[in-house]
């Protein structure tokens, strides 16, 4: 385990096991409907990559970055657009894929604007889920784990663009990222 790492909250395994579950899932749900899976960089690229690969039947991949104003540990709900989609989703079954909701500001805000691109369907698959931490009424179609309020790195999640590379989800020592959470 890594030395900034208090906790290893899910193991590799836990993690691949979990996402085949969701995989399968999706399968069943999006049989023939050729849907789109937009990853919400960075964070959701390890999960969005071995999402897919769980996922038996055709569809599309596509990618978007957005950046919500404010410090590293929590989003303002201001967001702007860094990368926009190269696909047009008017008509399309959309499955946003997501590394973890904690306000559910950001989502909050890509779902509106991909409803008002007029998508077929819009529903959010994510990893982790804060519930606890939510401003919005907003609740993930799929979800991986529910975890606490803690601050959570690896498997795509970063402090300070950091610990994405951790095959695991830990939690993170408070003495690394002192107040700012
Ligand atoms: P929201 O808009 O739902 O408050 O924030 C969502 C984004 O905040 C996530 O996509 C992620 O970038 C970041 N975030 C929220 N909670 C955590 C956490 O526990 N760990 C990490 N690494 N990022 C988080
Ligand atoms: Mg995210
Ligand atoms: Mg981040």
């Amino acid at each position: 385990m890594h030395e900034d790492i208090r906790e290893v909250l899910f193991s590799q395994s836990q993690i691949q096991e979990k996402v085949t579950e969701l995989g399968q899932r999706l399968t069943e749900d999006y049989k023939d409907l050729n849907p789109l899976c937009i990853c919400v960089l960075k964070g959701a690229a390890p999960f969005m990559s071995d999402l897919v690969r769980a996922i038996d039947t055709h569809l599309e991949m596509d990618y978007m970055a957005v950046s919500s104003y404010g410090n590293s540990t929590k989003s303002s709900g201001v967001v702007r657009i860094i990368k926009d989609l190269d696909t047009t989703v008017e008509g399309r079954h959309v499955i946003v894929v997501e590394d973890i909701i904690d306000s559910g500001l950001t989502l909050n805000y890509l779902l509106d604007l991909l409803r008002r691109r007029n998508a077929a369907s819009v529903k959010v698959v994510t990893l982790l889920d804060k519930p606890g931490r939510r401003t919005t009424g907003l609740k993930p179609d799929y979800c991986g784990f529910e975890v606490p309020d803690e601050f959570v790195v690896g498997y795509g999640l970063d402090y300070a663009e950091k610990y994405r590379n951790l095959p695991y989800i830990g939690i993170l020592k408070k003495e690394i990222y002192g107040d700012a959470g």
